[in-house]
């Protein structure tokens, strides 16, 4: 049974799910590709209030929806409520925007009156991850459901009652029927359902394994597709950083979500001048982190989505120590069966091991020293991935002129990493391509028709230079 909902902290399996049949399949798309004919003619308008009641939804029943996501995937139920407000911020943004962000554009020509039309695509195909699994839906849903695109989806194998409590939320919000269809897949029957003629567009937000796989078939088949993977993303401490503000944001840009963020500070790369003192205070940090259970308000660091993830990262850190690293820091032990990664800091990465340029997906600050700002950017950019990153520097502006120079999609400066519904999300590399989120996210599955008119053919005055020639 692939679908199974084990909770990681107390390991009991909650509920296993059969996969969908291929007649659900089949009927999900037919119920999908109507909605979109009739959606193809609707304006924007008639689906803003749905976006508006489902942010309701969310904030009114944050505590039930949030104790999904911590039964699931072992996320503090403080970071599992702010992720349910999070999603209600987007709902309520595209409601309040999605209107002005798809108007028609005009381009001045001399063909004639023109203007670039927004339209829906058709049926997207939507895979996703289980780190955030209601973010994930609601990045993908909410500007999509404006454009009037139907969704099929399919949601990480552990996170099977956050997919089904965000449709039904979708459902309860008054969306109509085909707007959002929840598919238990296999891998296989995501390929179907991609090659299907009815889907337009196919969206995975995941690794990269899962990202080639699937890219693969969307390339075969022709569909437009976004892909936001994975990131090996750099913390950079500039010469002239105010540590004060490092030392406060650096420990937290790590362990948020058990350091199960595509955007965690997964490399901190520190000039030499403020190497030492950093590494005491990331040790300070990480050695305070409270771990148990998720539920407990004062619990500060989560257990691991699952044994397999643990396990893989316990693999990845012994193969850095093996290959030359150092542990500079493993947190105390803890007496519990829930899968808890101790909090470890790695220094010596030198470019053999194992570990350097490799997504570490929890608890684990790589950290590297570096002689200078120089130095920083360029070991910075000496990676297979780009997709976020965190500088500190003495000044907003020194630090943004750093953060130009890094080859990557997303940059914030002497301050956190957030994703925020008005904010273009994604990479470059093979961090994956394309934007969720924003103007660029919301035009991503948006057929942009260019319609000319006027009300007589133009006057050839080119000689038939660039009109077709009279005869
Ligand atoms: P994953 O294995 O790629 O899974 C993501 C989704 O893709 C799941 O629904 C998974 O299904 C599905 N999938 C994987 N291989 C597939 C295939 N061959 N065919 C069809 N579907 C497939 O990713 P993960 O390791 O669970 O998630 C963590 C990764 O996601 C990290 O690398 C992280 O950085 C990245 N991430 C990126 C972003 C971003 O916005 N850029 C955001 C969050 C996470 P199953 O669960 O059934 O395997």
């Amino acid at each position: 049974m692939a679908y199974q909902t084990t909770n990681p902290y107390t390991n009991e399996v909650v509920k296993t799910y059969e996969n969908a049949t291929p007649e659900y399949v089949e009927a999900s798309l037919a119920k999908a590709q109507k909605l979109y004919k009739e959606w193809r003619n609707d304006p924007v308008a008639t689906r803003i209030p749905v976006l508006h009641q489902l942010a309701q939804l969310f904030r009114d029943e944050s505590d039930s929806l949030a104790k999904v996501l911590t039964t699931e995937m072992g996320k503090l139920f403080t970071e599992a409520q702010g992720e349910v407000e999070l999603c209600a911020m987007i709902a309520d943004y595209y409601a309040d925007h999605a209107e002005e962000m798809l108007k028609p554009r005009a381009i001045e020509t001399i063909a004639g009156e023109a203007q670039l039309e927004n339209h829906p695509l058709g049926v997207l195909m939507a895979v996703e991850p289980w780190n955030f699994p209601y973010y994930q839906m609601m990045r993908i849903f909410a500007p999509n459901f404006a454009v009037g695109d139907p969704i099929v989806f399919k949601h990480a194998a552990i996170t099977p009652g956050s997919a089904l409590a965000f449709e039904d939320a979708v459902r309860r919000a008054g969306a109509p029927d085909g707007s959002l269809t929840n598919l238990f897949l296999s891998y296989d029957q995501v390929s179907q359902v991609v090659a299907d003629k009815r889907v337009q567009g196919v969206a995975l937000t995941g690794s990269e394994r899962g990202g080639v796989a699937v890219a693969e078939v969307a390339g075969k088949y022709l569909k437009k597709n976004t892909m936001e993977l994975g990131g090996v993303d750099a913390f950079i401490v500039a010469e002239d950083a105010n540590m004060a503000d490092v030392n406060a944001v650096a420990p937290r840009a790590r362990l948020y979500n058990a350091g199960q963020v595509c955007t965690s500070s997964k490399r901190f790369i520190v000039t030499a001048n403020h190497y030492d003192e950093f590494l005491e205070s990331l040790k300070a940090a990480f050695g305070s982190v409270k771990l148990g259970d998720p539920m407990d308000p004062t619990t500060t660091l989560a257990p691991m989505n699952s044994k397999k993830a643990k396990e893989k990262l316990q693999a990845q850190v012994d193969e850095a120590i093996a290959g030359g690293a150092t542990a500079y820091f493993v947190h105390d032990a803890v007496a519990s069966d829930g899968q808890f990664f101790l909090p470890t800091i790695l220094t010596d990465i030198d470019k053999d091991n194992p570990a350097y340029g490799k997504e570490m997906f929890g608890p684990v600050a790589q950290v590297y020293k570096v002689a200078n700002d120089d130095e920083a950017v360029e070991l910075a950019n000496d990676a297979d991935y780009g997709l976020g990153g965190i500088v500190f520097a003495g000044s907003a502006e020194s630090g943004a002129a750093l953060a130009s120079r890094i080859e990557t999609g997303m940059v914030f400066v002497n301050t956190f990493f957030s994703s925020l519904p008005e904010l273009e999300f994604g990479g470059v590399k093979k961090s994956g391509f394309g934007r969720e989120l924003g103007q660029t996210g919301i035009s991503s599955f948006v057929n942009q028709e260019l319609v000319v008119k006027r009300e007589h053919p133009n006057d050839d005055e080119t000689g038939g230079l660039i009109l077709p020639h009279k005869f």
